[in-house]
């Protein structure tokens, strides 16, 4: 993997060949390409500057390593800067100590929210766990059969109240029949908007309140990019999140917005969506996104 790396930085990196060590002064141009490449992968730009001077002072005085060359120390390094700072190793879903667990998914519209419900549910249920789906999405029409067609194809049980009643008394209701029934999770499938917007959030509160998650989890479309940072800093400020879901990452984005989602709420990315099929989850795993965003 290292070689690969080294080999889209081969230039930027030169200026460090034959260097004793990593210099303030030698570092510009090998920091210059990563920020580049970070731009590129479409982190957002507050990211990319805050990123790049963690680097810079993590490789300016950074010891000589016997036997690895400064350049290669320097992409070692800006490699590890990212898994370190999307948090590491995979992080697990948080389980609630007694009772079901609870787990609110938050999001835009489109963002996959309702593909993620079913592909967790499903995930769950081949770990031999019970989960119960909850369709308190009662803005987006379709989302409630949705999730029932889902459901009915995953084998695993959505409960739905219409879409008259209010989302909140759905969540609670939905979170007491997973306790009456003895389901060990419940996911709650909540509506997004197209946009940010006060009475989503507002909803999402509410919803919150009555809910009590032991997760609140953003489901991040990967194409919207640079925008992921504001989105997930609403969604940080004003619900509160723990943890999110990175869809789409089947199509051709680099991954960047996962970096920003990290930095920006400190909360970790746990799943990854790679298709429309309810199959195509997979866990997060920092050291694979790390060569995906340097690319
Ligand atoms: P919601 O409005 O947030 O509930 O979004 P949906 O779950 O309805 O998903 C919106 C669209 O994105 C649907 O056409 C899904 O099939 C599609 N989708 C969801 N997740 C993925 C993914 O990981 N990859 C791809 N290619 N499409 C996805």
């Amino acid at each position: 993997m290292f070689d690969e790396l080294s080999q889209r930085f081969e230039d930027a990196v030169k200026g460090l060949r034959g260097q004793a060590a990593i210099s303030e002064t030698n570092v510009d141009g090998a920091l210059r390409d990563v920020r580049r490449a970070l731009l590129e992968a479409d982190v957002s730009l507050p990211v990319v500057k805050e990123f790049i001077e963690e680097v810079r002072r993590k490789a300016v005085g950074a010891e000589v390593v016997r036997g690895v060359s400064p350049d290669q120390q320097f992409i070692r390094l800006v490699h590890e800067q990212l898994v370190e700072t999307m948090g590491g190793a995979n992080a697990p879903l948080a389980r609630a100590a007694e009772g079901p667990t609870v787990i609110l998914m938050a999001g835009l519209q489109g963002a996959g929210k309702t593909t993620a419900t079913a592909k967790l549910g499903l995930h769950l249920k081949e770990q031999g766990r019970r989960a119960l789906l909850v369709a308190a999405d009662v803005y987006r029409p379709a989302a409630i059969d949705q999730l029932q067609t889902l459901g009915r194809q995953i084998g695993v049980e959505v409960f739905s109240l219409g879409s008259d009643a209010a989302p909140e008394a759905i969540a609670a209701a939905g979170v007491a029949k997973g306790r009456d029934e003895g389901f060990d999770t419940v996911l709650v499938d909540t509506a997004g908007r197209l946009q940010i917007d006060a009475s989503m959030m507002e909803e999402m509160v509410r919803i919150r309140e009555a809910a009590a998650p032991d997760e609140v989890l953003l489901v991040v479309d990967s194409m919207i990019g640079q925008e992921a940072a504001d989105l997930t800093r609403a969604f940080h400020e004003q619900v509160g999140i723990t943890g999110a879901v990175l869809t789409k990452l089947d199509g051709d984005s680099r991954g960047g917005a996962a970096l920003s989602i990290r930095k920006v709420s400190g909360a970790p990315i746990k799943f990854i969506g790679t298709g429309e099929k309810v199959e195509a989850l997979q866990p997060f795993h920092p050291e694979r996104m790390a060569s995906r965003i340097l690319g």
